[in-house]
């Protein structure tokens, strides 16, 4: 019996995978080195087939549940289950050419019964198999190794019965009675393709139950050692595996079952990033120093972050950003801001000012988004002695500025910084609109040293989200 496990062994190493043929690989918690199967139906078959050497996976961490098998993969295993030295003559078959790694296995199955192609002529060598196939494959292997097989099970509860091939109704019937198909949901699904899932399910059910004429006494599993059938060597499935508690870097942890020690292997620091240093992934522990942003201005190429250090450095990035500047004009900055208003309103709020002379301008474009409204103002102050503000505004309905119902100009006074008109053209009813307006456009308001003097009623600088040009 050992014998016919590690000739299984062998073949499905090499053909349903491309790894060499090495020992089984378990991770120290008992679990398979594939990630791709560590829940689902199908784990306790997959455990099964890898430690018994049945099934391997399609890569080292792959074992690729939903994947297929085709014909002549299949083909292989079956003579493998039964292996003998006999060569067997070439089939008949057009697409098996002499030569091929599966010939002699394909050779041997349409010698012995287990197959007779899909037609006369094609053995069907690359085709996937189906799950009527595949059982049906089973079912021959079985009576021509010498199992009674009896096709008493019973068909009539499953829903697509009737879509079944004639041929594969017996193999079904075995498979159902054995208990090695059960069927998903109520249906065979008999022309669904198999999954290696499903295979490893079947070669389980069928390896465990039909090919093994053994009550099976199974030894104790341990951490590292699988349970194993002491009358036939088969093996029932994974080892348990260490369990570790709280695994601590500096001085090892104690397996809870078998006390094995994990010597400590230091702390496994990873990436330090702009604002944390290096962390130990085990432990969480930290060293060194965090990276630092790429830039001081700007955004950060690692992290993404906005680095600035005020928001005036902001609005200067995003203006540079947009095309902004004034490339004739070295002195020039713009701002930009969306201005959220105390009556809820938003508005988009652009500020260019110039300082290059000792008189320093300042032009705001200023829009009301809930109407097609526009104001233009201008602002010089002049900063030498007894400065002053002038202010001109011009109040328009559409955006490139041309149309002014209204317009005025205003001081605001040295002294105390209060705003005095001093001359309005336009609809006199519409002046009180017009003072608000201005008032509310005049919101840097600005002395020799740059810093904020005076907010406006209404709107503050808050509302442009920074506390002072600097
Ligand atoms: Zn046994
Ligand atoms: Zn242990
Ligand atoms: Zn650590
Ligand atoms: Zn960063």
């Amino acid at each position: 019996m050992l014998k016919r496990i590690s000739a299984l062994v062998i073949v499905f190493l090499m053909v349903l995978s491309a790894l060499p043929v090495n020992a089984a690989i378990v991770t120290d918690e008992g679990l398979l080195p594939f990630t791709d199967v560590r829940s689902g139906w199908y784990l306790p078959a997959v455990e099964f087939c890898y430690v018994n050497r049945i099934m391997s996976g399609k890569s080292e961490t792959c074992f690729d549940p939903k994947g297929l098998t085709t014909r002549e993969q299949m083909m292989t295993v079956l003579c493998m289950l039964s292996p003998d030295d006999t060569v067997y003559p070439q089939c008949s078959f057009t697409d098996v050419g002499a030569s091929s790694w599966y010939t002699p296995y394909v050779n041997m199955a349409v010698a012995k019964g287990y197959t007779s192609g899909i037609s006369d002529t094609l053995f069907g060598v690359g085709k996937t198999l189906t799950r009527q196939e595949t059982v049906t494959l089973m079912y021959n292997f079985a009576r021509a190794n010498g199992k009674q097989c009896p096709t008493e099970g019973d068909l009539s509860v499953f829903a697509d019965t009737a879509d079944t091939a004639d041929w594969a109704l017996d193999a079904f019937s075995w498979a159902v009675r054995e208990g090695i198909i059960a069927g998903a949901n109520g249906k065979l699904n008999p022309r669904n393709p198999i999954t290696r899932g499903e295979l490893a399910q079947i070669m389980f059910t069928f390896t465990e139950k039909e090919l093994y004429d053994c009550e099976h006494s199974y030894t104790e599993e341990s951490c590292t050692e699988s349970a194993v059938c002491t009358l036939c060597g088969l093996i029932k499935g994974m080892p348990l595996g260490h369990s570790y508690p709280i695994l601590n870097c500096s001085v090892g942890s104690d397996c809870e079952r078998c006390g094995k020690h994990i010597v400590p292997e230091g702390h496994k620091f990873t990436g330090a990033d702009c604002t944390k240093p290096m962390t130990c992934s085990v432990c969480g522990a930290s060293s060194g120093t965090a990276l630092g942003h790429t830039t001081d201005c700007g955004i950060c190429a690692r992290c993404g972050v906005e680095v600035f250090k005020d928001n005036y450095s902001r609005f200067v990035y995003y203006m540079t950003q947009r095309g902004m500047t004034d490339s004739s004009d070295l002195n020039v900055k713009y701002l930009m801001a969306n201005v959220k208003h105390t009556d809820g309103n938003t508005s988009t709020q652009y500020v260019k000012y110039n300082t290059i002379t000792r008189r320093t301008t300042f032009e705001i474009i200023y829009k009301f988004v809930d109407k097609e409204h526009y104001v233009r103002t201008i602002i010089t102050m002049d900063l030498g002695p007894g400065s002053s503000y002038y202010v001109e505004s011009y109040y328009s309905m559409n955006s490139d500025l041309t149309r002014y119902p209204f317009y005025g100009s205003g001081r605001i006074t040295a002294s105390d910084n209060s705003f005095v008109l001093n001359s309005y053209h336009g609809d006199s009813s519409y002046r009180k609109q017009f003072e608000s307006v201005v008032k509310g456009t005049l919101l840097l308001n600005l002395d020799a040293s740059n810093t904020l003097i005076k907010e406006f009623t209404g709107i503050s600088m808050a509302d442009f989200g920074f506390t002072a040009f600097k």
